[in-house]
C-alpha cells in the first residue's frame, strides 16, 4: 500500500519516475499517477520537471494533470478522504458520515487542514454501493462506513498512523455474487478457449469469428454493438499495428459488476482478449482500468505473469509460432467520460480524455491511429466462453435482439444487494423479487444515463429491445424522493461533462441550477417546460454519448413522476439565466452553418 511521502528529494524521485516510464508522453498519465502516489500531489515544480523530461510542452502536461481528478495540483494533505456521492451512498447515509468526520478533524469539507494532514471531500461513485456507505483514503477503497468506522478512521489520522498500518476489514471488498448464470457459474480453466481456437485448426480464425456472427454478442459496455462485426470491422481495416484494449473504466454510477468480473474472473477476460488479438492479429493490448479500483493491480499483474509464466501470453502463445501478445494495464483517473471509447484511447496515449470526432472509428483509426478495437471487461469474458462452448449455445439463451446473459449490479432498497446473472429478457419484477426488493417504487436501469422506470413498467425486461443497460439497477423504495436522487444525477453530469461542446458543457450547469431551483420550492412551470427544452438540445446537439443521455433521467422524471416534484413548484416568475435559442443564433454566426453541430457524429 503506497504512502505519501514528506520527500525531500522530489527531484530525485521525479527522475526516478519519468525514467521508469522510459520518458514516453504516450505514459504522462501514468507518470502523473505516480507523482500523485508519491508526493500526493502533483505540483508546479512537478509539471515543469516532467514537461522537460519528456519533451513536452509544459500547457500540455498541466491540461492533462487538471483533467483528471484523481492528480490534485495542490497538497491535498496526507490523509486524502474521498467520500464516494452515489445515490445509494446518499441514501445510507453518506453526508451525516461526512460531517461527523469533519467535525473530528476540524476540517471543511473541500479543504485541507491547517496543519497540511488531512482533506475530505465527496467523489464520483466509486463503485462499492453493495456495500455503502464507501470512499477512498489514498486512494484504497474503504467500505461500509458507519460512526464506529468513521470515529475509527478518524483516531487514525490523529494518531497518524500510515494507511498501510490500517486495520484490514475497513478495506475489505467483497464479491457479493447472489445469482449465477452461464457465465458466473462455469468453471474455467485458464488457457482452455485459446486450446479450443487452435482445435479448430488452421482455418481457427476464420471459424471462430463466424462463432462470433452466431452468438450474436452485443457488447455489454451500453451501446450495445456487435462484437462480430466491430472485430470484423479491424480485421479488415489497414494498419501497422493492431490493439485490443479492455474497457475497465467503469464509472456509470451504480455500475459495479466489472470490479467483481476483474477480482475473481480475471482469466475470463484476458483470455478473451487473447482470442480477439489472434484473430484480428494485435500485438498488444491494455486494461484500462479506473483509478477507484486500483487496489486490484497488484493482484491483475500476478495473474499477467502467471499467464505468461503458463505459455497463455508473450511469444508463441499456446505453442503456436507468430503468436505474439500481451497485456499491459493502464490506470485511469477519476474521469467519467474515459469510459467512451475515444476518449479512453485519447487517455491511454497520454492526453485529456476528450472524445474524438467520429468517423473514422477506433476500429479503423484508434490507439496511435491504428485499427484498434475497445470492448467492455463482460463482453470480453463473454468471448472466452463463446470460444469454448460456441456460439450456437450462447444464442440459445435471451431473446431475439440480446442472446446470452446480462451482469447486473443491484443495490440500493433491497435486502440482498451484489452481483446478479440473469437470461436477456428477465422482467424487472422477477429482479425485484430475488433481490429482497418488497417496496420498490422505482428503479434506475443503466445508471444515471439509463432509464428511470417507475413501479408501473416493472413488467418491462432487460434487453435491448427493451430496456438496455451496462449493468446498474438502483432501487428506490416508497418514501424516497425521486427528485433528490435526480439531483445527484444531474450534479453528477455537470461534474463529468468534459467541457468540449457548448450544448453539454452549458446544459449539464442550466439543468443542475434549474433542478436545485425546483427542490428548493423556487420552481416554476416553466422551469418544467426548460427542462424539457435543454433536455431535447443535449440529445440531438451534444457531440458524444454523456451528452446525449446527461437529461434522460430528468425527463423520465417529469413524464413518469409528476409527484416528485409538483408540489414544490412556486409561483415566482420565470427568469431565464441562459437564451438557448440566442445562443444558438450565436453559434449559427460564427460556425455559417445552420444546425451548427450537425456535422458531428451520433453515437452508434
Ligand atoms: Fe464533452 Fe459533454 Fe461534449 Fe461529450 S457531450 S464532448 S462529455 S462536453
Amino acid at each position: 500500500m503506497s504512502e505519501v511521502h514528506d520527500s525531500g528529494d522530489i527531484g530525485q524521485s521525479l527522475a526516478y519516475i519519468c525514467e521508469k516510464h522510459d520518458r514516453e508522453p504516450r505514459r504522462l498519465l501514468q507518470i502523473l499517477i505516480d507523482v500523485q502516489e508519491s508526493c500526493g500531489f502533483v505540483s508546479s515544480e512537478a509539471i515543469t520537471v516532467i514537461a522537460q523530461s519528456l519533451g513536452l510542452p509544459r500547457v500540455q502536461v498541466e491540461g492533462a494533470a487538471g483533467f483528471y481528478s484523481f492528480l490534485p495540483l495542490a497538497p491535498a494533505g496526507r490523509y486524502r478522504v474521498l467520500f464516494s456521492d452515489d445515490v445509494t451512498d446518499r441514501m445510507l447515509g453518506s453526508q451525516e458520515l461526512m460531517r461527523h468526520f469533519c467535525n473530528r478533524l476540524w476540517l471543511e469539507p473541500g479543504k485541507v487542514s491547517e496543519d497540511q494532514a488531512a482533506s475530505a471531500d465527496f467523489t464520483s461513485c466509486t463503485g462499492m454501493c453493495d456495500q455503502g456507505p464507501a470512499g477512498l483514503v489514498n486512494g484504497w477503497p474503504v467500505t461500509r462506513l458507519n460512526r464506529e468506522r468513521i470515529d475509527l478512521i478518524a483516531d487514525l489520522i490523529l494518531d497518524r498512523v500510515p494507511v498501510s498500518h490500517w486495520p484490514p476489514m475497513l478495506f475489505q471488498v467483497d464479491d457479493n455474487i447472489r445469482r449465477t448464470g452461464m457465465l458466473l457459474g462455469e468453471a474455467f480453466e485458464p488457457g482452455s478457449a485459446i486450446r479450443a481456437l487452435r482445435a479448430r485448426g488452421p482455418g481457427g480464425p476464420e471459424a471462430m469469428m463466424a462463432e462470433l456472427k452466431t452468438s450474436r454478442l452485443r457488447g455489454r459496455g451500453g451501446a450495445g454493438y456487435s462484437t462480430a462485426d466491430k472485430w470484423a470491422h479491424c480485421r479488415e481495416s489497414p494498419g501497422t499495428a493492431r490493439y485490443i484494449v479492455c474497457n475497465a473504466d467503469e464509472g456509470e454510477p451504480g455500475t459495479f459488476k466489472d470490479r467483481v468480473l476483474l477480482n475473481s474472473y480475471a482469466d475470463l477476460v484476458f483470455e478473451g482478449m487473447t482470442v480477439g488479438a489472434r484473430l484480428m492479429g494485435c500485438a498488444k493490448g491494455f486494461l484500462y482500468l479506473r483509478g477507484e479500483y486500483r487496489y486490484l493491480r497488484e493482484k491483475l499483474e500476478r495473474i499477467l505473469a502467471r499467464r505468461r509464466g503458463e505459455g497463455l501470453l508473450g511469444t508463441g502463445i499456446a505453442g503456436e509460432a507468430g503468436f505474439d501478445f500481451d497485456i499491459e494495464i493502464h490506470l485511469g483517473a477519476g474521469a467519467y467520460i474515459c469510459g467512451e471509447e475515444s476518449a479512453l484511447i485519447e487517455s491511454l496515449e497520454g492526453r485529456r480524455g476528450r472524445p474524438r470526432n467520429r468517423p473514422p472509428f477506433p476500429a479503423a483509426h484508434g490507439y496511435l491511429d491504428q485499427p484498434t478495437v475497445v470492448n467492455n471487461v463482460e463482453t470480453l469474458a463473454f468471448v472466452s466462453m463463446i470460444a469454448l462452448d460456441g456460439g450456437k449455445h450462447f444464442a440459445g439463451t435471451g431473446t431475439g435482439e440480446s442472446s446470452g446473459s446480462k451482469i447486473l449490479s443491484i443495490s440500493g432498497d433491497c435486502a440482498r444487494p451484489g452481483i446478479y446473472e440473469y437470461p436477456f429478457g428477465t422482467p424487472v419484477q422477477e429482479i425485484l423479487d430475488d433481490c429482497g426488493a418488497e417496496e420498490a417504487y422505482a428503479v434506475q436501469v443503466g445508471g444515471p444515463s439509463g432509464v428511470l422506470v417507475s413501479w408501473k413498467e416493472f413488467g418491462r425486461r432487460i434487453s435491448f429491445e427493451d430496456l438496455p443497460t451496462a449493468g446498474a439497477f438502483t432501487i428506490f423504495g416508497r418514501g424516497r424522493d425521486i427528485l433528490q436522487a435526480v439531483q445527484n444525477y444531474v450534479h453528477f453530469f455537470a461534474h463529468e461533462s468534459c467541457g468540449f461542446c457548448t450544448p453539454c458543457r452549458v446544459g449539464t450547469q442550466l439543468q443542475k441550477k434549474i433542478v436545485e431551483k425546483i427542490a428548493g420550492g423556487h420552481g416554476t412551470a416553466s422551469d418544467l417546460e426548460e427542462l424539457k427544452h435543454l433536455g431535447h438540445l443535449m440529445r440531438t446537439m451534444s457531440h458524444c454519448g454523456l451528452g446525449h443521455t446527461a437529461p434522460n433521467a430528468v425527463l423520465d422524471m417529469l413524464e413518469k413522476f409528476p409527484g416528485a416534484y409538483e408540489q414544490k413548484l412556486g409561483s415566482l416568475s420565470f427568469e431565464p439565466a441562459f437564451d438557448l435559442d440566442a445562443a444558438l443564433e450565436t453559434a449559427r454566426r460564427i460556425t455559417g452553418r445552420d444546425d451548427p453541430w450537425a456535422h458531428l457524429p451520433r453515437q452508434p
